[in-house]
């Protein structure tokens, strides 16, 4: 089989991101298809018994199980890997997966991990609970307080772990202050960046070890399909999260991979046109609702630090109302804006964080937070913006704001 994959990474090295994007890790059969393949198999038929028993010996070049390896979700991880400025990456099933798969892969009982207070449910729930089980202490600190990580570092502290900015408060965490402390100390920082992605923020580029992926969210793009990703030096992968992750499997289905291949190559277009539809909202509803959460306002509390880490304001903003129940008024009267708790997705959705995302975690941790009950996130889309900021001001209306 002839593979034109045009890879050669002396040859990458020189495309910019938009062209990345597109044609990174491109691997074509020997049919020549311009759009990436699809690889439904599962697994690989060998010439003969000596050549898979030097597959398995790793001793020649080649695929064995698509557990392990398949071709369409190699081409995904290495545009993910040439998006970020990594060295590797790897897919999984969903971005927990991925979430779950970079910390235990690395952590051990007896260890212990810094975690950001605000972070995605899932991602307490690890550190809250999951972890504990498994004898990993952990201890949560104001991620915007770069002084409560040093302060949190003890002996056996392994990894930093935290998302920026912040779902769904958009609290930014100092990504060189954090690192910097994480890199003295010998701590793995492990960056959630699903709400910037690399078309906005390459956490790498200030210290962070390992960046992870919801790509469910603005790599998918259109809210498709689920999926996840780890990038980090070719030694963290390879030594530390592939030895887990073939192990236990959770692997991302190539026909989810070939779907997120295509939406990479609409990413950089998408999260610029929909920070610019989020800039317009955000300033529309700064007039209209009591308080605005979003990086590219100068209302931000962090906005300075923010816009020194992030190109634009991301696609992504919270604001406030009175209480729950004016809350669930504006959701109800919405008649464009969908009621729905995903993000990175090209339509505009609108949701509770207290009832729905976060009502997982008590209302003491909520409240820690900064997840009022009066709090409404939404992921703003590629929709005219005018009638976003029309449907906003009817909804916001009919709730008495
Ligand atoms: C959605 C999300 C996750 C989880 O990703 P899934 O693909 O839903 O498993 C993790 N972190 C952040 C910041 C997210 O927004």
């Amino acid at each position: 089989m002839k593979r034109r994959t045009g890879q050669n990474r002396e040859i990458t090295a020189k495309w910019r991101p938009a062209t990345l994007a597109v044609r990174g890790g491109t691997a074509r059969s020997e049919w020549g298809e311009t759009s990436e393949a699809l690889f439904l198999t599962s697994g690989y038929a060998y010439d003969c018994a000596g050549d898979a028993a030097a597959r398995f010996a790793g001793e020649q070049q080649g695929m064995t199980y698509s557990r392990l390896q398949n071709p369409t979700v190699e081409m995904l991880e290495q545009r993910i890997a040439l998006l970020e400025g990594a060295e590797a990456a790897r897919c999984m099933a969903s971005g927990m997966a991925a979430m779950t798969a970079a910390l235990l892969c690395q952590l051990s009982a007896g260890d212990h991990l810094v975690g950001a207070r605000t972070m995605f449910g899932s991602c307490r729930w690890l550190t809250d609970n999951l972890l504990p089980r498994f004898g990993i202490e952990t201890t949560i600190v104001d991620g915007s307080d770069t002084a409560g990580w040093e302060a949190a570092v003890r002996p056996n502290t392994r990894v930093f772990f935290f998302e920026t900015p912040a779902n769904p408060t958009l609290e930014v965490v100092d990504l060189e202050a954090v690192c910097s402390i994480a890199k003295a100390h010998g701590i793995t920082t492990v960056a959630d960046n699903a709400f910037a992605t690399s078309a906005l923020q390459k956490p790498m580029t200030f210290g962070a070890d390992v960046v992870a992926y919801s790509a469910t969210k603005l790599m998918d793009g259109q809210g498709r399909v689920l999926a996840g990703a780890v990038c980090g030096t070719e030694q963290f992968i390879n030594d530390v999260l592939l030895p887990f992750t073939r192990n236990t499997g959770p692997t991302l289905s190539p026909f989810n991979a070939w779907v997120v291949l295509k939406g990479l190559e609409t990413l950089d277009l998408r999260v610029q046109r929909q920070s610019d539809n989020a800039l317009a909202v955000a300033r529309f509803l700064e007039g209209r609702a009591p308080r605005v959460l979003y990086p590219a306002l100068p209302s931000h509390p962090q906005h300075n630090l923010a816009m020194r880490q992030m190109e634009r304001g991301g696609t992504i903003l919270s604001f406030f109302v009175r209480d729950r129940a004016q809350a669930h008024r504006v959701l109800d009267a919405l008649e464009l804006i969908d009621i729905s708790n995903n993000i990175g997705d090209s339509r505009s959705l609108m949701t509770h964080p207290s009832s729905t995302t976060h009502s997982g975690l008590s209302a003491e941790v909520r409240e820690s937070m900064g997840i009022t009950e009066g709090m409404l996130r939404l992921n703003v889309g590629l929709e005219d913006p005018a009638d976003l900021i029309d449907d906003l001001d009817r909804a916001l209306g009919a709730a008495g704001l």
